[in-house]
């Protein structure tokens, strides 16, 4: 497993670990407005989980490389210099994964998998729910940590930080994602490339 990948699931796994953690004092405080936010919080968490899943098993790639009679409307096909197989012009050989992918977005460390044509949209709905997620974490830690005053305030607080952490990087990829999916029309790689400008996504 690549490096990137398991600091994700560390921080991700000791972020879900501390939330165990507060249940017991949660369940002490006997406040409406925590249960509240911790049902929503699971919610969240599974949502989280199921698409980080289905982006991690999800294969992104060319069609073509699985079934070569694929066809869509008005594609133009080409050789791919680096496989030699015949994939879509919008494809991009990977070289992380070894492979074409159809409309290439970039290759996401965090998942160890490319972003393409076929997962963008569980790619940003995982952004989506993520921000969920640790806006949740951070709102439950910080009410924890005004309203405990032992041991439990700094698990309270850890959490919190460490939700904030996660929070910050993700809202920046969202706000990029925002930006190439409603502003620029563009991919990832487009935008590193310096491409003109092309069509919206369909
Ligand atoms: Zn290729
Ligand atoms: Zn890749």
């Amino acid at each position: 497993m690549p490096l990137w990948q398991m600091l994700a699931l560390a921080i991700m796994a000791a972020i879900e670990i501390l939330n165990f953690d507060l249940l017991r004092p949660m369940l002490d405080l006997a406040s409406p407005f925590l249960y509240t936010l911790f049902a929503l919080n699971y919610l969240a968490a599974v949502l989280v989980g199921i698409d980080y899943l289905v982006l991690l098993l999800g294969d992104p790639s060319d069609p073509r490389l699985a079934d070569p009679s694929y066809q869509e409307n008005n594609q133009i096909l080409v050789n791919c210099h680096q496989c030699c197989a015949l994939v879509s012009q919008k494809s991009y050989h990977c070289n992380t994964c070894k492979r074409c992918v159809d409309e290439f977005d970039h290759h996401c460390v965090f998942l160890n998998n490319c972003i393409g044509k076929r997962n963008y949209s569980t790619f940003f709905r995982l952004l989506l729910t993520m921000l969920a997620h640790t806006t949740l974490n951070i709102a439950i830690g910080l009410s924890m940590c005004l309203s405990l005053d032992d041991s439990y305030k700094w698990v309270a607080l850890t959490y919190a930080l460490l939700s904030f952490v996660v929070f910050l990087e993700i809202a920046v990829l969202a706000i990029f994602h925002c930006y190439l999916s409603f502003v620029v029309y563009k991919s990832t790689l487009e935008v590193l490339r310096g491409d003109t400008k092309k069509p919206p996504r369909n």
